[in-house]
């Protein structure tokens, strides 16, 4: 730290991504719940169509794929913000709904930048353990002040929520707003978009970086009452006009206009996720029931650490998390079929030696 750095941010911790090695050509990379499919070949047409007015800035607010966002929802336009990644508007949330009065409340197994963002932002938090078999209890949370975040399907576990449940929180307390992060919903989960029509104290984030293969074209969006995205505007206007790039919306149009593709590859991601959680199970892992594209595993015969250590020697990357709870667990992405076999094969033979 230097000595010009803000004692505001003295004791803040950084969030830590998962490792992007610069030889990738080494590894098999499980590591960063990305996706092994390249974006919609539409996405590729409307980039290279966008290049000559890369001159201008982008339109600040994001028409085209607001609307675009919209459509595929069936929400009105007014009730989307596009993002730089959902990243960005799960920043805007705990900006813009956070503070000393209203503490934001999370589980304590979770997305880890959840509380790099209450710090970042000066704002109280909670953290509410999860049960035993890292299930969220819903009542636990109800008669709580403060904003609630709840990654649904929750990252690292992979372990989802009823939508019922999430409707149980909303409604039970209107004065106060939930934000779910549905960064997973699409690979076997049950998105609460449509509970943004009925409750105005609801946020939904969803991004393009996993389902829709774009991690790197940074695209995330919240869908809300008109007045939640009027306040998440504010933010925007007053950090940054321009945040998500022209090329990347016009991208992102493209994206929506082929959800065939991006329905086809969650499928194919969901088969692979079967077979690979079939095989870890017969080798003796605890796998917990999984509706992302990762699963979170743990064996008796190997420790946690140990097992991401060893995969890495042998050239496939997991994500393994110190946090004590979960230490003994690894996250593993789920890529190709290919990549699959050979992170079992790998696997296998660290059991062996
Ligand atoms: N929410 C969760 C639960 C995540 O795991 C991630 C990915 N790190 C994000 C949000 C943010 O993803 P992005 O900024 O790429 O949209």
């Amino acid at each position: 730290m230097s000595r010009f750095f803000s004692s505001k941010y003295a004791a803040l911790e950084a969030y830590v991504p998962g490792e992007q090695p610069s030889d990738m050509s080494r590894y098999v990379k499980l590591n960063t719940n990305e996706s092994p499919f390249p974006p919609s070949p539409k996405a590729l047409e409307y980039a290279a169509a966008n290049t000559r007015s890369l001159n201008l800035y982008s339109d600040p607010q994001s028409q085209l794929l607001t609307q675009a966002v919209a459509k595929t929802y069936g929400v009105d336009p007014d009730m989307v913000l596009v993002t730089n990644g959902s990243d960005e508007i799960l920043n805007f949330a705990f900006m813009a709904f956070t503070d000393k009065k209203n503490p934001a409340l999370f589980a304590d197994i979770t997305y880890g930048f959840y509380p790099v963002f209450a710090q970042l932002n000066d704002s109280p938090y909670e953290t509410i353990p999860l049960r035993d078999d890292f299930s969220l209890c819903v009542d636990d949370y109800i008669g709580k002040k403060g904003t609630v975040f709840i990654a649904n399907p929750n990252a690292p576990t992979g372990v989802a929520l009823e939508v019922s449940e999430i409707e149980r929180l909303v409604k039970s307390d209107p004065d106060r707003i939930v934000v779910v992060d549905e960064a997973y919903v699409d690979f076997g989960a049950r998105s609460c978009v449509a509970l943004t029509r009925k409750y105005r104290n609801l946020l939904v984030c969803q991004t393009f970086s996993k389902s829709r293969s774009f991690a790197g074209g940074r695209l995330g969006y919240g869908i809300g009452d008109p007045a939640i995205i009027a306040d998440l505007n504010t933010i925007k206007y007053s950090t940054n006009p321009y945040n998500v790039n022209s090329m990347t919306s016009a991208m992102g149009i493209g994206i929506l206009e082929d959800e065939e593709y991006t329905r086809t590859n969650c499928l194919k991601i969901i088969e692979n996720r079967n077979y690979t959680v079939d095989a870890l199970k017969r080798l003796g892992f605890t796998v917990l029931p999984s509706c992302a594209n990762f699963i979170f595993v743990s064996s008796d015969s190997i420790e946690g650490g140990e097992l991401y250590r060893r995969l890495k020697e042998k050239g496939v990357l997991v994500r393994h998390f110190t946090k004590e709870r979960i230490s003994n667990w690894c996250r593993v992405s789920i890529g190709s079929r290919e990549s699959m076999e050979i992170f079992i094969e790998k696997v296998m033979e660290i059991l062996k030696a």
